[in-house]
């Protein structure tokens, strides 16, 4: 049929010389293919695998080899104390990556968790990338910094050696600070968001870039599919946007966007400011629909209010990520239908019930 032999529990094999940790015997190695599982630093009773799968109601608990994929139903009487402290995890300190009717993704340190059940948590995936722009400020305070300590250390420099560069002088005279978030923004970027070779429709210009320098004037439009854009940068000759210019399209279009957003947004935004982001794209029900509502039916980048403008950035980028794991989340949960068939037969065969229920209710906290 396909299915591994339940887990031996018998003493000695290689799988088996687990952590002695708390008296736990967990496996070390996969039931399956002998791959070992690396060390996680999140759970005590439970230090080695980094993507763990359990089910709190059940009281299943799984280590999931990265190698080939395959679950190993862990021995049940070390279960029940790690089932408990990964609740505990999840709950408190695991952010939710994505989840289906049946299975949530969660990830704590390098920790993947999958977890049977819908998730219940507060925070929404959309604040991972929140994140992301809420340290991207400090990143450009701290080059702001650089830049000031660069100035001086260049006006001290020039002093003791009795000469000053250009470049020294340029940098004293107050421009320090920027000149090296603008260095530091073009080294990241460049100068282009697109590069290709295309013609105007309107005058037969022929366009080859969109640097981004000119994207407050970019427009951008609703594209043929639903929460998709279409990115237009006008003609630099006959100034032509909805019937000329250069129109970008599908996955063109949606990767120069978040490029010029990126560069956009370089300066990061406040928690305070991707709060409100986050609220307007839960105001608007997903991240397609708050595309929608921003872009109305063709505004231009530079004429988007602040909030928007993060908000959309969130947006372009979740709904990218959101698909890749919407994928990862439909094989994994073809594997938990698999492992919990399975599990059911070892659990029962091997188990008393009255253990098993005691588990199920304590992890399920109801005990
Ligand atoms: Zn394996
Ligand atoms: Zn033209």
């Amino acid at each position: 049929m396909g299915v591994p032999d339940p887990p031996t529990e018998e003493p000695g094999t290689a799988a088996k010389r687990g952590s002695k940790r708390h008296g736990g015997t967990l496996y070390t190695r996969c039931l399956v293919c002998a791959h070992p599982f690396e060390a996680n630093e999140q759970l005590a009773h439970m230090p080695h695998g980094t993507r763990v799968a359990f089910d709190p109601v059940r009281g299943r608990l799984w280590m999931v080899c990265r190698a080939c994929r395959r679950w190993s139903l862990t021995p049940i009487e070390d279960r029940w104390e790690a089932l408990e402290e990964l609740e505990k995890l999840t709950r408190d300190n695991a952010r939710l990556l994505s989840q289906t009717d049946n299975i949530a993704l969660l990830k704590a340190g390098n920790l993947e968790i999958v977890r049977v059940g819908r998730a219940q948590l507060i925070e929404e995936a959309w604040w991972r990338y929140g994140r992301e722009l809420t340290s991207r400020r400090q990143k450009y305070r701290q080059l702001g910094i650089a830049g000031s300590v660069a100035a001086g250390a260049v006006m001290l420099g020039g002093w003791a050696t009795g000469g000053m560069s250009v470049f020294g002088i340029w940098l004293v005279m107050g421009h320090g600070k920027e000149t090296v978030r603008d260095s530091a923004r073009w080294l990241r970027f460049g100068s282009s968001a697109w590069y290709g070779r295309s013609s105007c429709e309107a005058c037969g210009q022929e366009l080859r870039s969109i640097p981004y320098s000119g994207r407050s004037s970019l427009g951008l439009f609703p594209g043929s599919e639903r929460g998709k854009l279409d990115v237009v940068a006008r003609c630099p000759r006959c100034g032509e946007y909805r019937d000329g210019g250069l129109r970008l399209t599908g996955q063109e279009a949606e990767r120069t966007l978040r490029r010029v957003l990126a560069y956009h947004h370089f300066a990061g935004a406040s928690e305070r400011r991707v709060g409100s982001a986050a609220k307007l794209i839960q105001e608007a029900g997903s991240p397609q629909d708050l595309t929608r509502i921003v872009v109305r039916d063709g505004r231009r980048l530079g004429d988007i209010q602040r909030t928007g403008g993060i908000a959309l950035e969130i947006a372009m980028n979740e709904a990218t990520e959101q698909h890749l794991l919407e994928l990862e989340l439909a094989e994994l949960e073809a594997h938990w239908k698999r492992e919990e068939e399975l599990a059911e037969i070892v659990d029962g065969e091997l188990t008393p019930l009255p253990t098993l229920e005691a588990i199920r209710r304590r992890v399920a906290g109801t005990a």
